[in-house]
C-alpha cells in the first residue's frame, strides 16, 4: 500500500503543553510589558536626543518623577486612567497600547519554541533553537521603536537602522543559527547578504521613484531599516518585506484616500509597514514562502 506523502499534522491541543511552556509564556508576556515600558521611553527620548537610561521616568510637562508604583507596564495607566499623578495631564494611550502589543509579540516570539521541531498554535513557525528568542526578541523591539518614532516624527533613528544592521552582522556570528548557517563564518556571510540586498534593493526604487515622480517617494531611513531586517532575518525575509509591505500600505493608502482622511499626496510613513510585514515574517513568512514557492514550481517535480 502506499504511504500518503504528506501526513497533515493536527493542531496542537493546548493540553500537550507541559507546565515550563506555560511558565515560560506568562513570563515572556511580563516581560515584554517591561520592555514596552522602556521603548515607550525610547520613543520619547530618542528624537529629543536625551538619554535612555537618565534620569528616571518623569511627566514632560511637570517633570515630577514617576514613582515605581506609578512604572509598573499595562496597570499603572489603566489605574491612573491615564493621568500624571501629581498634575493631571493626560498621558498618550500610546504608552499603554506598546506595552500591551510588545508583551502579546514577545509572547508569540516565545510561543515559536518548542524542544521537538512539530506543529506550533496558531501556525507559527517551529523553533528548536531556544536561541533564537531573545533574537527575535531584539528584533521586534527594534521594529516597534522605530514604526512609533516614524509615526510621530517621520524619521527612523539611525540607533535603530544602522544599530540593526551592526547588532544583525555581530549577532549571526554569535547565532548562526538565525540563517541555517552552520558556523559564525557563513552566518556572517549570509547576514552580509540580507543586509546588502534589503539596502540595494529599497534604495534602486527610492532611487527610481525620484526619477518617476519626480519627488522624494521613500526615505532614506526605510532603506536602511531593510537593511537592518536583511542583516537579521536574511535575503528572503527582505522579499516578502518589500512585497507584503507595498500591498499593505496600498491598501491602507487607498482606503484612507477613499474615506478622505488623507488627500494623496500627504505625507505617510512608509516605515511602520516595512516592520510590520518583517514582524510577519518572523511569525509564518517562512510558510507562506514555501507555499508560494510550491505554487511556482511546475507539476510533477
Ligand atoms: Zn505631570
Amino acid at each position: 500500500m502506499d504511504m500518503p506523502s504528506e501526513v497533515l499534522m493536527p493542531p496542537l491541543p493546548l493540553t500537550d503543553f507541559p507546565m515550563w511552556h506555560f511558565m515560560f509564556s506568562a513570563l515572556a508576556l511580563t516581560w515584554g510589558t517591561c520592555i514596552g515600558s522602556f521603548l515607550n521611553a525610547c520613543i520619547y527620548r530618542i528624537p529629543n536626543e536625551l538619554s535612555v537610561v537618565h534620569p528616571r521616568s518623569f511627566c514632560p510637562i511637570c517633570r515630577m518623577k514617576v514613582a515605581w508604583y506609578d512604572n509598573i507596564p499595562v496597570f499603572s495607566w489603566m489605574n491612573l486612567r491615564g493621568r500624571c499623578r501629581s498634575c493631571r495631564t493626560f498621558i498618550s494611550p500610546r504608552y499603554l497600547l506598546v506595552e500591551c502589543l510588545v508583551g502579546v509579540l514577545f509572547f508569540l516570539a516565545w510561543l515559536k519554541f518548542d524542544l521537538v521541531d512539530g506543529t506550533r498554535p496558531l501556525g507559527l513557525v517551529a523553533v528548536c533553537d531556544w536561541q533564537l528568542v531573545p533574537v527575535y526578541w531584539l528584533v521586534i523591539s527594534g521594529l516597534v521603536l522605530g514604526t512609533f518614532v516614524d509615526f510621530e516624527h517621520l524619521i527612523i533613528p539611525d540607533r535603530v537602522t544602522l544599530g540593526g544592521i551592526a547588532a544583525g552582522l555581530t549577532i549571526s556570528i554569535m547565532v548562526p543559527q538565525l540563517h541555517n548557517a552552520a558556523g559564525p563564518v557563513t552566518g556572517l556571510l549570509w547576514s552580509a547578504v540580507g543586509a546588502v540586498s534589503g539596502w540595494g534593493l529599497l534604495w534602486g526604487v527610492a532611487v527610481m521613484g525620484r526619477l518617476m515622480f519626480k519627488k522624494e517617494a521613500m526615505g532614506f531611513g526605510d532603506v536602511k531599516l531593510l537593511g537592518a531586517i536583511g542583516a537579521f532575518l536574511g535575503w528572503r525575509a527582505v522579499l516578502f518585506t518589500i512585497v507584503i509591505s507595498s500591498l499593505l500600505g496600498s491598501i491602507v493608502g487607498i482606503t484612507l484616500v477613499l474615506i478622505r482622511a488623507r488627500r494623496l499626496q500627504s505625507k505617510i510613513p512608509y516605515g511602520p509597514y516595512i516592520a510590520l510585514a518583517a514582524v510577519l515574517w518572523i511569525y509564518w513568512g517562512p510558510v507562506v514562502w514555501q507555499a508560494y514557492m510550491g505554487l511556482m514550481r511546475p507539476a510533477g517535480l
